[in-house]
């Protein structure tokens, strides 16, 4: 079994790399970011402040979310519903990044996601993958890029989903939501020491992929060797 972790902040790329590596290695691909969407989704639902960590815990009971995989792709379920991109508006990053805060919050979402990982080989992404939840993964990867290019990229995906946005609104929340990240007590959005950085700022997302799956590739023989 393999185990593969993606760290970084909004808009590096990484799920865009890793469901294609996760191809290209035939394992399954996990963004984790989902489960805390879903999990900020039912908290807006109930008209909860999502900084609220009292009230948030209390709502935990009432939310079951379970991972799906059709024709290989992830889907993620609240209480029986497949959300779909309902989690993947502007508003739903802020609530997932505030509930993500909340150790009740990452503390439910655990097993979820060391369960996948105990079960299948898997390429996770995320936040915490390669410092809390495997960290004995087999490669740890760290990706980055610089704010304008992420904010970029972010722009140009919530735009072809049919969800107006401009490069100044998305620049100022991916700054707030990444520092919010970075620097929360529980499991903040950090390298994990033995993680490989890789900055993609100049790279399309085949480079980066082609690039990525020969660092994993080395690293898989090294610790074959
Ligand atoms: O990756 P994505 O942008 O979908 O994640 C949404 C939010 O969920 C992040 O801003 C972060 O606050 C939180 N998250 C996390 N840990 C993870 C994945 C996501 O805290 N492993």
């Amino acid at each position: 079994m393999i185990q593969i972790a993606i760290d970084g902040p909004s808009g590096a790329g990484k799920s865009t790399v890793a469901k294609a590596l996760a191809a290209k290695l035939g394992i399954i691909y996990v963004d984790t970011g989902a489960l805390y969407r879903t999990v900020g989704y039912y908290v807006r639902s109930r008209d909860t402040d999502p900084k609220d960590a009292a009230a948030v815990e209390a709502l935990l009971p009432g939310i079951h979310v379970e991972l799906k995989y059709e024709n290989g792709t992830q889907i993620v379920c609240l209480n029986g519903e497949n959300l779909g991109d309902k989690i993947r508006t502007p508003e739903m990053s802020m609530y997932a990044s505030a509930v993500s805060a909340i150790p009740a919050v990452r503390a439910f979402l655990l097993d979820t996601q060391r369960e996948i990982a105990a079960k299948n080989s898997v390429i996770m992404d995320g936040r915490d993958i390669g410092t809390v939840i495997l960290p004995n993964a087999d490669v740890k990867i760290f990706l980055t890029a610089s704010d304008e290019c992420r904010a970029q990229r972010r722009c140009d995906e919530l735009n072809a989903k049919g969800i107006p946005s401009t490069l100044e609104e998305v620049l100022s929340d991916m700054r707030q939501r990444d520092l919010a990240d970075s620097t929360r007590a529980v499991a903040p959005a950090v390298a994990a020491e033995d993680a490989i950085l890789f900055d993609n700022s100049w790279m399309t997302p085949d480079e980066c992929t082609a690039k990525l799956a020969e660092v994993i590739e080395a690293t898989l023989a090294a610790r074959r060797a």
